[in-house]
């Protein structure tokens, strides 16, 4: 069967990509993902079911070991949360393209899935009558018996525009949520609370058909992924310290050296433990460059900066870099000759015929082994020389809060008049120079907020700034965006406004995979509105939900700089 997946804003023709994705993925991988999500949306309606019957049968009461039923909720809850979190990071954009780990994912799901269900009946004490998305089997070996299940499995096997649209709206938030969920839970941070509401989001895509209920769902979506963007707040900051201003390198100094891209700090601090002292050099790259302004991270003498720029533009640069590169999460695109044999994948990423760093194992709190491409960057040259200087970042909440004054004062003197939420996700597609363009053409008491990979696209202008206030505070990676809304709350509190669209806030948010629809359903669930988002609209809204959203939340999608610039003046 052909693939279908218009999951991303780089979906062929704003429609779907059909024969390979734009992003490289081939139909073989496209379709075993398409069978991973709806195995995760299987279990997650078979705990959802598990958790309703516990409720049901034993009202909530549990005997003296802290079971229900006969059932330890709790860590049947977790065990499945984390194992649909990993299943559908997998499948985010440009996570993993390895139809051999795809399916052993599904194998995974399939196994948590058969033991919810038997927790399930032993609830019940009779036979259940369950839905075929939870009793379909398949050996993860079969890979014909996994391609029989995608005519269920695919996007298209709903055939109504708009309950697909909020379908898809929901499972792609939930992706990032997931994506998210599995960094906190990498650091030891988890809320069974949230595996539970995914759980039920997950299991209504498949039990909902009417549109007002899939409008609700996607609104609670967008409520777990403030809740889970929240908890990774804390996992990050409470592991490795608030992100501090910092002046960052973007040169480079004589040394070999390992590139570091995606988002995984454990991977990042790990990989600082084990170069040290060994003569190798560490560099950031594409959405590892906000691990600059930890203050976990910048006391190593051998973390350099940053080399190079978004992920899209890794052919040229991975290559010019000449050293190991580690491919922590999503963001790999399919390597080019000039650096195959020396690009590296770990966790949830993944590419055939990539050389794959093995998880840490079962909590002994063993390290991962990064030794073998350590040895291989002593065997290589320095890395090219592609720029020279400095960039600043490491405006997270906590570090704007600290200069609250300041940003208040300058607020009610008017020297800012405006702040621009600029976050969001950086593509390859043309009319992305729409950001770099809107960034030199905002007025200069605007002040930009970033967070995200969309920040290449002008990180590098000299925009100035106001009052020693720089015009552009870069909080982080797109897992930081989370900060972005904490500080419009906190001036929210200062000004003592009753609604936060009374702020002299807009968003023009740049988005590329699914990540950038969680930010933006938490957006939504946090009461913004006005929210604008470019380079398209996503492929996956139908005509009649963009009309929902647009008179709902007065979602808009960019134009020209121009009348954007004139908008966002005249708000
Ligand atoms: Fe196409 Fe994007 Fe799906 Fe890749 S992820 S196949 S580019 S829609």
């Amino acid at each position: 069967m052909s693939m279908f997946c218009f999951q991303c804003q780089e979906a062929a023709g704003n429609v779907g990509c059909t024969v390979k994705g734009v992003c490289g993925k081939p139909e073989s991988t496209s379709n075993l993902q398409d069978v991973l999500v709806y195995s995760a949306r299987g279990l997650g309606l078979a705990l959802d079911m598990l958790h309703r019957a516990v409720e049901q049968e034993s009202d909530g009461v549990t005997d003296s070991d802290g079971l229900y039923g006969g059932v330890r909720l709790d860590e049947m809850t977790t065990d499945s949360g984390r194992t649909m979190f990993r299943a559908l990071f997998a499948t985010v954009t440009n996570a993993n393209f390895d139809d051999t780990r795809i399916a052993t994912l599904i194998g995974e799901v399939i196994r948590q899935k058969d033991a919810v269900v038997r927790q399930l009946q032993a609830v019940c004490k009779q036979d259940h009558e369950l839905p075929r998305p939870v009793t379909w089997h398949a050996d993860e070996n079969d890979l014909a018996a996994l391609y029989a299940m995608i005519p269920e499995a695919t996007v298209k096997a709903d055939t109504n525009e708009d309950t697909r649209a909020l379908r898809e709206l929901a499972l792609y938030g939930v992706k990032g949520i997931a994506a998210y969920g599995d960094h906190a839970m990498v650091l030891g941070y988890e809320d069974t609370t949230l595996y539970r509401e995914t759980a039920r989001i997950l299991g209504a895509t498949l039990t909902m058909d009417d549109a007002n209920e899939l409008t609700q769902l996607v609104m609670d979506t967008g409520n777990a992924a403030v809740q889970v963007m929240a908890l990774l707040d804390t996992a990050n900051t409470e592991t490795y310290g608030n992100p501090e201003i910092t002046e960052v390198n973007i040169g480079v100094r004589g040394n070999p050296a390992i590139l570091i891209s995606g988002h995984d700090l454990k991977d990042m601090y790990e990989l600082l433990e084990q170069t040290k002292g060994t003569g190798v050099d560490v560099y950031t790259h594409g959405e590892m460059l906000p691990a600059n302004y930890y203050p976990a991270f910048k006391k190593y003498g051998h973390f350099v900066g940053n080399y190079g720029n978004s992920w899209w533009v890794q052919d040229t640069e991975f290559a010019s870099f000449n050293g190991p590169i580690l491919m922590t999460t999503n963001c790999i695109t399919p390597p080019k000759d000039s650096y195959t044999d020396r690009i590296f994948t770990t966790g949830l990423a993944g590419f055939p015929g990539v050389k794959h760093i093995a998880d840490r194992g079962d909590g002994s709190g063993a390290q991962k082994d990064f030794s073998e491409i350590i040895e291989m960057a002593k065997t290589c040259a320095a890395p090219t020389e592609i720029e020279t200087g400095s960039i600043v970042g490491g405006f997270a909440h906590a570090q704007v809060t600290a200069l609250a004054d300041k940003v208040v004062d300058a607020v009610k003197s008017g020297a800012i008049k405006k702040f621009v939420v600029m976050g969001g996700c950086d593509g390859r597609q043309k009319g992305r120079s729409y950001f770099t363009d809107m960034a030199e053409a905002l007025p200069q008491d605007t002040v930009i907020l970033t967070a995200g990979c969309a920040k290449y696209r002008y990180n590098k202008l000299d925009l100035g700034d106001i009052g020693g206030i720089p015009r552009m505070l870069d909080a982080g990676q797109c897992n930081d965006s989370y900060s972005l809304a904490v500080i419009a709350l906190k001036l929210q509190e200062i000004f003592e406004l009753e609604d936060i669209n009374d702020l002299p806030i807009d968003f023009d948010i740049a988005w590329y995979e699914q990540k950038a629809i969680t930010v933006l359903l938490a957006l939504l669930a946090l009461g913004f509105k006005g929210v604008r988002i470019g380079p398209t609209l996503p492929a996956f809204i139908s005509p009649a939900v963009a009309d929902v959203l647009v008179k709902n939340f007065d979602l808009k999608v960019i134009t020209t700089v121009e009348e954007d610039v004139k908008a966002i003046a005249d708000a």
